[in-house]
């Protein structure tokens, strides 16, 4: 999507006191679950219930407090399978757009990097991304990362937790795209029903991605959990372009 010229950095207003209230919960927190299932050769499907990490550590951002789901899942017809890491909430009530670039970037689990692409659409890019295999050989039950400068190559093996790549920025120009990891998780790309059939909505295997909900999403004026932001800042640049 590409949204309007934006003119100044920081627009908008602030935070709602409803927001800065709740109690601050790091990334990290939010994905060490006790007791939870280890991925193993076994493992062939994306459950709640397993031993994950999130591929963006909020410790690493300066100011972080909670994420806000900014560019979530939008499902099959309006085709954003996935989950942006591209909003936050700062410790001074801020809704950051964009993170910092360089912000490193995890693997959710143990598994084999398949394929590592750049640039792979025409004029675009911005296309640079890691599939990683989890699971059983063959079995295609991918976690997948978008928008990123890789430090993997194809047919390594990674640890959960393991950094495989930094965000990427655009550079030159006071236009971009934000900076920001697009996140899917697949269960299998099941060609015969069509390559969407099984991705899976990263918001339902991390739930506390979806505490914090923009709506609409994806827009530059929104409410957060049905709260009127207070300032938005928007990270890097002065015109954004495709944010997905
Ligand atoms: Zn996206």
């Amino acid at each position: 999507m590409y949204s309007k010229y934006l003119g100044n950095r920081t627009i908008i207003d602030f935070l709602s006191e409803n927001i800065k209230e709740k109690p601050v919960i790091k990334i990290a927190e939010a994905s060490s679950k006790q007791s939870n299932k280890p991925v193993v050769k076994k493992t062939d499907v994306w459950t709640p219930d397993l031993d994950l990490v999130l591929p963006i550590n909020g410790d690493q951002i300066p100011g972080f407090s909670r994420l806000v789901n900014w560019s979530g899942w939008k499902g099959y017809e309006d085709d954003h399978l996935a989950h942006d890491f591209a909003a936050y909430i700062d410790s001074s009530g801020n809704c950051v757009l964009g993170l910092p670039e360089q912000t490193e970037v995890r693997a959710v689990a143990d598994g084999v990097v398949i394929q590592v692409s750049q640039g792979l659409c025409e004029g675009d890019g911005y296309a640079t991304f890691i599939n990683i295999e989890h699971g059983p050989k063959g079995g295609e039950k991918f976690s997948s990362y978008h928008h990123v400068n890789p430090l993997v190559k194809y047919d390594q093996s990674v640890q959960k937790g393991e950094v495989i790549a930094t965000l990427h920025k655009d550079s030159g120009t006071i236009e971009g795209r934000l900076v920001h990891l697009h996140f899917e998780l697949v269960n299998g790309w099941n060609v015969a029903k069509g390559y969407r059939a099984r991705h899976v909505d990263p918001g339902c295997i991390f739930p506390k991605l979806t505490d914090l909900t923009a709506a609409p999403q994806g827009k530059l004026e929104f409410k957060i959990n049905g709260k009127s932001p207070k300032k938005i800042v928007i990270a890097n640049f002065e015109k954004l372009l495709c944010t997905n």
